[in-house]
């Protein structure tokens, strides 16, 4: 038997020390510690095995967090708690996830949101979003994954769903040379989840689909929609997915609507929930950039264009290219609005700045000799809250823009 205090000693995490200077940008608020800040002839990275606890010190050993640790990746700690009595573990966990839950149940009025958005809910490099008695999760990081019991614990306790399942399946795993891979924690896995959205009942795929399914991060952007959409508006929704907007927009009085989507999966979805919601849609499966060309050559036109397409940019060599297809897309968009019309343009790539955007729109506006007023730069919804420190948090962008003759 070894006695309590041993046993506890031994158990007592590791130090992380960092160099001289390297402590500032975490006192400041934020919760990385890149390999090259770590004192590492003090503490040597390779004394630690990926998902390791550890307390992050500065360089004159002034205390700075509970963090896990990656020995093997540039972001090689993450600190989740700042307060020394308060190490990590199932307690903290289920005290992130309800605080979490608090506003999110101040937002919404039924159980369909993003839960935990990562660092943004002190929960680095973990995603749950709501579905009702579903809950779907993304593990990111080692750290989170040697959490992944406490986790599990923590979501039983704190919300009790009827099941848990992890869609792990996302590429950035591999930056942490984790497997992908999807399972249920705990409960039945349905085919596909189920999601109400503004009053609306909508089904999307969960295995085979977007994400965890829904893409909670446009709901309040959806909702915006209803301002700027003119009484029986013909709308273009492109990269559709499960027509999230067109429905929202059908719901709001748009007169007709088309989803434009490369998944026929994502189509079938569209069509099903139009019908769930006492409407119907047109449904075109191709590329966008060779539909919107083909609907203008046959000289179609729509009182609103939501474009909300897959990050182009995921990197930043991508970046160049990304921005190039941006303009391709706001340019084609832009050649099938009608004389006084909206176009919704969204990008959900953090590499692409929102200056970028609005001069993607102004020069599709130019290329068209049409005039442009922006009504409204929306982000993210608030259950995928913005960390102040953490630029990475604040990607999505959604200009609303007003298209008329020049
Ligand atoms: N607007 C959706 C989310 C879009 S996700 C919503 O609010 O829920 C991006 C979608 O773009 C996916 O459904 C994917 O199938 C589709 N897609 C990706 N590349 C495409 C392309 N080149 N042409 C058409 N659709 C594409």
């Amino acid at each position: 038997m070894v006695p309590a205090e041993l046993d506890a000693q031994r158990r007592a995490p590791a130090k992380l020390c960092l160099k001289r200077g390297e402590e500032r940008r975490l006192i400041a608020g934020h919760p990385w510690v890149f390999s090259n800040e770590v004192d590492t002839e003090r503490t040597p990275l390779a004394a630690f095995a990926p998902g390791d606890l550890a307390t992050v010190q500065s360089g004159r050993d002034r205390f700075l967090g509970h963090a896990y640790v990656n020995p093997h990746a540039l972001i090689c700690a993450r600190i989740l708690s700042r307060d020394a009595r308060q190490p990590i573990g199932a307690e903290l966990l289920g005290h992130r996830l309800s605080v979490a839950l608090a506003l999110r149940e101040r937002l919404a009025a039924a159980a369909y949101y993003r839960l935990a958005f990562g660092e943004s809910d002190g929960l680095p490099g973990l995603v749950l979003d709501r579905y009702g008695e579903l809950v779907v999760g993304q593990i990111a990081t080692a750290g989170m994954e040697a959490l992944k019991p406490a986790v599990e614990a923590a979501v039983r306790k704190v919300l009790a769903p009827a099941a848990l399942y992890w869609k792990n399946d996302s590429a950035a795993r591999e930056l942490e040379h984790l497997p992908r891979l999807a399972q249920a924690a705990f409960g039945e896995v349905p085919e596909h989840v189920e999601v109400l959205e503004a009053d609306a009942r909508f089904a999307a795929p969960l295995a085979g689909g977007q994400k965890t399914g829904w893409f909670y991060d446009q709901s309040a952007n959806r909702a915006r929609l209803r301002r700027y959409l003119p009484r029986g508006a013909r709308v273009l929704d492109v990269f559709s997915y499960v027509g999230a907007w067109a429905v929202a927009a059908l719901r709001a009085g748009a007169g007709a609507a088309t989803c434009v989507d490369s998944s026929q999966e994502a189509l079938e979805y569209a069509s099903r929930n139009a019908q769930a919601n006492g409407h119907r849609i047109e449904t075109l499966r191709a590329d966008a950039f060779d539909a919107l060309q083909a609907l203008h050559e046959r000289g179609e036109r729509f009182d609103v264009v939501i474009l909300d397409p897959p990050a182009f940019i995921k990197r930043k060599k991508d970046i160049p290219r990304g921005q190039a297809a941006y303009r391709k897309l706001n340019q084609l968009a832009v050649s099938l609005i009608e004389r006084d019309g909206v176009l919704v343009s969204c990008s959900c790539s953090y590499h692409l700045a929102e200056s970028e955007l609005l001069a993607a729109v102004q020069s599709a506006a130019r290329h068209h000799e049409r005039f442009v007023q922006v009504l409204e730069l929306g982000g993210q919804s608030p259950d995928h809250p913005v960390h102040p420190a953490i630029p990475e948090t604040r990607y999505l962008k959604a200009l609303f823009c007003r298209v008329t003759r020049d």
